[in-house]
């Protein structure tokens, strides 16, 4: 009885939600997920041809068949974007920063079409399509982010304020304090690696279950859902845009995401904006991170 009471009051919950946001002019959680069935739509073509240049991979017979995927993915938003009748500033890493409409400062939509572009290519079975929506382009000012599993049909969406969700269920990370048996991911793909791996090392030598699944967002997603429990990336080399959408994800979910000095994350959306940061299940384990990686 009283779990059916709870489940109606969530069902008026979300529909006062949904029309304070058709009430506010869009429904910008909606749009992106057309946006997501747009890019599957246009890549599924693509995905079929790649198997071709598997044995010829980089040499790039009929163009380079990466760089194909990217572009018709960042086209497959762009065009459900303008169907909408929409203005827009478009920041992405394919294209870098490029406006649409008569009104290109209303929106602000910072995609990165194909995150893991490597694995989609090899067959690996973990890539994503990641678009955020902002007023400026600031990453703080994120209020709408999706980031989709292309793969796996899975699907993180966060609505600022509104929580974070796993196909439209809630989401939250895990409560792990324990470092030798939490999953932690590290980005170490750098010809810097000489200078970063000194700063990780203490962490790496009291951890058992280290991990880089090659989709960074992706994997920002499985520290707010508890799949795994700290991403690290201190290459200073992660795109601002890869990053915007996971970034409110990982907010809205209240996981944690500093700088390494432990500060709020906040960048320019920018192509050439870079970021370093640690993201965490919970405030307990970020500090032991944090500390770790001073050392
Ligand atoms: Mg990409």
């Amino acid at each position: 009885m009283l779990r059916a009471h709870a489940g109606t009051i969530k069902l008026i919950i979300e529909g006062f939600r949904k029309y304070n946001r058709v009430k506010l002019g869009l429904d910008w959680l909606q749009i992106l997920e057309e946006c997501k069935n747009n890019v599957k739509k246009q890549i599924a073509p693509l995905l079929k041809t790649l198997n071709q240049f598997e044995s010829d991979l980089g040499v790039g017979a009929g163009g380079d068949p990466i760089k194909q995927v990217d572009l018709a993915a960042e086209k497959a938003i762009t065009e459900t974007l303008l169907e909408k009748g929409l203005s827009f500033t478009f920041i992405s890493e394919e294209s870098g920063i490029k406006s649409y409409g008569a009104k290109p400062q209303q929106h602000y939509i910072t995609a990165d079409p194909i995150d893991g572009s490597t694995n989609l290519t090899r067959g690996i079975p973990f890539y994503a399509t990641s678009i955020a929506v902002s007023k400026k382009p600031e990453l703080r000012t994120v209020h709408t982010a999706l980031v989709a599993d292309l793969f796996h049909d899975v699907t993180y969406t966060a609505v600022k304020g509104e929580g974070a969700k796993r196909n439209n269920q809630e989401i939250k990370p895990s409560k792990q304090t324990d470092l030798a048996e939490a999953v932690i991911g590290v980005d170490l793909n750098t010809y810097k690696a000489r200078e970063i791996v000194p700063h990780i090392t203490n962490l790496i030598e009291q951890t058992k279950h280290i991990r880089h699944l090659g989709a960074n967002a992706l994997e920002l997603c499985y520290v707010a859902d508890g799949t795994i429990d700290a991403f690290i990336d201190i290459r200073g080399k992660l795109r601002a845009t890869d990053t915007a959408a996971a970034w409110l994800i990982i907010k809205e979910a209240e996981a944690t995401i500093t700088t390494l000095e432990g500060k709020p994350l906040n960048a320019k959306l920018d192509p050439r904006e870079k970021l370093t940061f640690v993201a965490s299940a919970n405030r307990r384990i970020h500090n032991i991170i944090l500390n770790l990686l001073k050392a």
